[in-house]
């Protein structure tokens, strides 16, 4: 199959070269002439505008950052839909609102370009790997086209409904891994300025119910104070913003997520929105007397 790929950053560029690692055709596209480099490298072809990659392709991906992004990838001037061929698949894997990949969907439907939301959890190890999760709302025919990408991309593959559902399943995901990272720097300050050794005591509760991939995985990051992104911190905060304006527009609480936003915000407002999410730790060091 050919396939298009917009957008190549931390997960676009590994989710891309998994593409191609799988038989696929790529065509890619990215703002800066270095970013499309390493899979120009890999075998990849370059254009020169999302609309020429999309003249070239069966399905177009993007993989930017926000919605406003996504507008501009896909329907902007030089955007995807201005190069479309009859019957192309648009997917869009970033995180953005659910509403705001609704309206996305219904201005490229209007242009005759079938879309998928799709957006991933897993983080850069799991876009090298290519054992994402895949979470898509769309119809099953576009789901059915998009299918083999994919399956190159993730290993946990789930049509999750109509347009709009693969976010709503998102920021579903972004409540657990936001508050669970959160959770996971509080034990490991509490444990630390308790008087016990953190790494012991993350080894001890990883038998246990407490156990999870956020424990395992970002736990020993901040054991390792290895704060290079992977996941940036202004990117949860973004998403926890979608999180909170939707539950805002239902009527929903949601207070465990509320505080956890307040975190990702001050973050930000401290300087460290560059820096992995797992940076929380020294927000939380600096409340409570530093780091000892
Ligand atoms: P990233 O490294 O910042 O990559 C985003 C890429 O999109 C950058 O290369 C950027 O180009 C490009 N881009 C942004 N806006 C653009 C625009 N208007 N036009 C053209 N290109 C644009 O971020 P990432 O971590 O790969 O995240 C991408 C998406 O995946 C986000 O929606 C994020 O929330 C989601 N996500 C990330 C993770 C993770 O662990 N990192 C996990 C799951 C989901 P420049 O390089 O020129 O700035």
């Amino acid at each position: 199959m050919k396939i298009g790929f917009l957008g190549l950053g931390i997960m676009g560029r590994p989710m891309a070269l998994n593409l191609l690692k799988g038989g696929h055709e790529v065509v890619v596209w990215a703002r800066r002439a270095e970013s499309m480099q390493p899979l120009l490298d890999a075998g990849a072809a370059g254009a020169a505008s999302p609309s020429a990659v999309a003249a070239a392709v069966d399905v177009v991906i993007s993989m930017v950052a926000d919605a406003p992004d996504v507008e501009q990838v896909m329907l902007g001037e030089h955007g995807a839909s201005k190069g479309a061929k009859p019957g192309l698949v648009a997917v869009d894997m970033s995180t953005i609102a659910p509403a705001a990949a609704r309206d996305i969907g219904d201005k490229l439907k209007a242009a005759g370009i079938d879309f998928l939301d799709a957006p991933v959890s897993g983080g850069e190890v799991g876009a090298i790997a290519g054992t994402l999760s895949i979470m898509a709302g769309g119809s099953d025919a576009a789901f059915a086209r998009a299918k083999p990408a994919f399956d190159c991309m993730g290993k946990n593959v789930v049509h999750v409904g109509p347009s709009g559902a693969g976010q709503v399943a998102k920021a579903a995901n972004q409540i657990l891994t936001g508050v669970g990272v959160l959770a996971v720097a509080e034990a490991l300050n509490f444990a630390k300025k308790a008087g016990a050794d953190p790494a012991r005591v993350r080894e001890a509760l990883m038998g246990g119910f407490a156990n999870s991939k956020i424990l395992e995985n970002h736990g020993q990051r901040m054991l390792d104070r290895n704060f290079k992104p992977g996941f940036k911190s202004w990117m949860h905060q973004k998403d926890l913003n979608i999180v909170m304006k939707t539950a805002h527009e239902l009527g929903l609480m949601l207070p465990t997520a509320a505080a956890t936003t307040q975190m990702f915000n001050a973050m930000v407002g401290s300087g460290l929105g560059e820096e992995d999410s797992i940076a929380v730790l020294k927000l939380l060091e600096d409340l409570s007397g530093g780091e000892r």
